[in-house]
């Protein structure tokens, strides 16, 4: 491009940082264990066969179907293309550009502060507490002023811990005139317990963010869904594409909701949670391991002696971890793949632990 029109950029996007996803970041080999992915694909077949007429905005029979699921009705769910357009459509809704503000908790999710970013609306990070990683209340509420959304991630990502139920409600219960907040509870089919949704009914100001990404093993298919009461369901309705939803997608969503599929997903969610805690058993035995916190998601955060080098030899050895020295000094988070996998994955390590 000519610098003419470079200029033309706007200017809080002029230095933007792009979200640095897995997929960005690439890697070479067969052990993906950087993206939180299932390791367990579920496999669909669609009978759709014709394509002309453009889908329904929000395809009932999907909404249909998440709203039994959840136990919710059908207009306090919100359909979207995976919940990182939620995370978006809530800052285009609520947020003034230059104006108003979002608060995140780092270490956490980075794409509530890129979508801020990208709006050009300001955030105000308020990490959370060194090693339990709860949220930082009383600084929360010193922060409030032109706070519209808060982004609560539960359990959280890189950390995996939970956030306490009791502060999440003293959270509302502070802001309940004046913010939302955003439980991302991308992960909370691997403790479901933990779910917020029961409070929906109580908080006019809790908003709950759902993906088919991970438990659900369709991160391919690009399916998400936000959570909250009519009247935000039918603000957000106004700032959602046409037809963010493509035929075939709602088709698999929908069938992914079915009676044997949700089953099938809970298998796999146990699984995956003895393949955590076989994991998190073996790298406790390993000299190379420091700390591991401890997780109610389908990943683990390790602090390790020579993080970096472990980090390199594997990626070399074509297993792929997400590197989080940047946030957490010497921290790697770990996927939980399948069961092979993982024993690759302890394998090399003590190997390097030898060396
Ligand atoms: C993976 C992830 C998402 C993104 O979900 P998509 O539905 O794939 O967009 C959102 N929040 C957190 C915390 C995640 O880890």
């Amino acid at each position: 491009m000519k610098d003419s029109i470079i200029n033309l950029v706007r200017s809080n996007i002029k230095n933007l940082e792009p979200y640095q996803s897995a997929r960005r970041i690439g890697g070479n080999g067969d052990i993906w264990l950087n993206a939180n992915e299932s390791p367990i694909s579920s496999v669909f077949i669609t009978n759709i066969t014709s394509f002309n007429r453009y889908p329904e905005c929000q395809p009932q029979d999907l909404i249909m179907s998440y709203a039994n699921y959840v136990g919710l009705s059908k207009d306090e769910i919100l359909v979207t293309r995976g919940a990182d357009e939620g995370i978006e459509l809530l800052i285009k809704a609520f947020c003034d550009p230059a104006k108003d503000s979002i608060i995140c908790c780092p270490p956490t999710y980075d794409m509530y502060s890129v979508s801020a970013r990208i709006a050009n609306v300001q955030i105000k990070e308020i990490p959370t507490f060194k090693n339990t990683w709860g949220i930082d209340l009383k600084n929360i509420q010193d922060n409030l002023n032109q706070v519209k959304l808060i982004y609560i991630c539960n359990p959280n990502n890189p950390t995996g811990n939970l956030i306490s139920k009791q502060d999440i409600i003293n959270l509302l219960k502070i802001t309940s005139k004046s913010a939302l907040i955003v439980i991302d509870e991308a992960y909370i089919e691997f403790s479901p317990k933990d779910s917020m949704v029961s409070f929906l009914k109580k908080f006019s100001n809790l908003i709950i963010l759902r993906t088919l990404s991970k438990a659900f093993s369709l991160a391919g298919i690009r399916c998400g869904f936000t959570l909250a009461n009519k009247n935000i369901i039918n603000i957000l309705n106004r700032v959602i594409s046409p037809y963010p939803i493509s035929t075939i997608v709602a088709d698999i969503a929908t069938q992914s909701l079915n009676k044997i599929s949700i089953k099938n997903m809970k298998d796999r969610v146990l699984t995956l949670n003895l393949n955590r805690n076989w994991l998190v058993g073996k790298l406790k035995k390993i000299s190379l391991v420091e700390k591991i916190f401890d997780s109610h998601a389908n990943y683990i955060l390790v602090k390790f002696h020579m993080s970096e080098k472990i980090f390199q030899h594997l990626w070399k050895k074509g297993i792929i971890l997400r590197n989080q020295n940047h946030k957490i000094k010497d921290c790697l988070r770990i996927s939980v793949g399948s069961h092979l996998e993982c024993s690759h994955l302890i394998k090399e390590i003590k190997i390097l632990s030898y060396a």
